[in-house]
């Protein structure tokens, strides 16, 4: 948003120069003064986003994704949290979903063995084959354009509207895809989270940098909220309005007043001590050892154990939770010995 603020239009915009987490060099922002919403000053074209996403996005991939067993496992469990939310909030029985930006086809898969209608769409050609052939699922190489009025009752966006160029044009299709009643989730970045390194805010992919204000707002005119958390990543469950109004409500003063606090507060202060990144390495170490567990086995095969095990209690307590209280003793015994042999 070079001249005007996308969400309420102001010229009141003050820039700013931030790291790419990724490559290190600057990247323009831009945040505006009277509504809070924070973007990348230069916003790609629409074709320059589109040949990205099918071609260049994570070119480690390339045409061919293979992802290793602990990276479906994370993913899996990403997805699992991601349905039980689904869960608690909405009746989700025969109900059609359509997962826009699918991925690996992880969410659709589990969604579907849950009980949902489910189906995705994948802009990169290797992630859709990756899903339909790994997971036998159906994943269209596909946009958001492409997908047809009227043809959803829940649509899923995790960690891909904060890519997206034109989020009110988004707003109004996410809105036209869905069936009356239809709900929307999504779930992005949150700018406004204690709990996230200082050093991993800004990335050249991630065009806007939402808080919950911003988020609700942009979607006001279309939708209404239903649920918000965000304690650590922005969640919003939203329920289509049955009509579109014709102005947005802008987030209030004092929310805009609040997030240039908590922004102007954000540092390795916060980060570490007040949110407690210090104990990061320490659950670093766990993740580390509990995905050592995990064998060579088939990423389908992964996500029906994750299934599985949610339901599998063992006195009680879930596997799961047996597992991480393992890796847990394993990473406290190893922090252990590192502080003897250093002090
Ligand atoms: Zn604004």
């Amino acid at each position: 948003m070079s001249e005007y603020c996308e969400l309420c239009h102001s010229h009141n915009l003050t820039h700013l120069l931030k790291k790419d987490v990724k490559s290190k060099h600057f990247l323009n922002i831009v945040s505006c003064e009277d509504c809070g919403l924070i973007a990348q000053k230069e916003i790609p074209s629409d074709e320059e986003l589109k040949i990205y996403y099918s071609h260049n996005y994570r070119q480690d991939y390339k045409s061919t994704y293979s992802p290793k067993p602990k990276y479906v496992q994370r993913a899996g469990q990403a997805a699992l949290d991601r349905i039980q939310y689904l869960e608690k909030h909405l009746n989700i029985r025969q109900q059609t979903l359509i997962d826009v930006g699918a991925g690996g086809g992880e969410f659709v898969y589990m969604a579907k063995q849950r009980g949902f209608l489910s189906s995705g769409i994948e802009p990169n050609v290797g992630y859709s084959s990756f899903s339909k052939e790994q997971y036998g699922v159906e994943v269209k190489t596909a946009m958001l354009a492409d997908v047809e009025e009227s043809s959803a009752d829940v649509l899923t966006l995790f960690h891909v509207f904060e890519h997206m160029a034109k989020p009110d044009e988004v707003m109004k299709k996410l809105h036209r895809c869905l069936k009356e009643n239809g709900h929307l989730f999504i779930e992005v970045p949150n700018i406004l989270q204690a709990d996230a390194s200082p050093h991993n805010i800004y990335f050249k992919a991630h065009l806007f940098y939402y808080s919950r204000h911003t988020l609700i707002s942009m979607a006001s005119p279309y939708f209404e909220v239903v649920n918000v958390e965000d304690q650590g990543n922005l969640r919003v469950l939203f329920k289509k309005r049955t009509q579109v109004l014709e102005s947005t409500t802008l987030p209030t003063a004092q929310a805009v007043q609040y997030a240039q606090q908590r922004l102007q507060k954000k540092g390795w202060f916060e980060y570490l001590v007040l949110a407690g990144g210090i104990f990061k390495p320490l659950l670093r170490i766990e993740r580390i050892v509990a995905e050592a567990f995990i064998s060579k086995k088939q990423p389908k095969q992964i996500l029906d154990d994750l299934l599985a095990d949610e339901k599998q209690t063992s006195y009680f307590i879930p596997r799961r939770q047996v597992k991480r209280a393992g890796a847990w003793s394993i990473a406290s015994g190893l922090g252990l010995i590192t502080y003897e042999v250093l002090f």
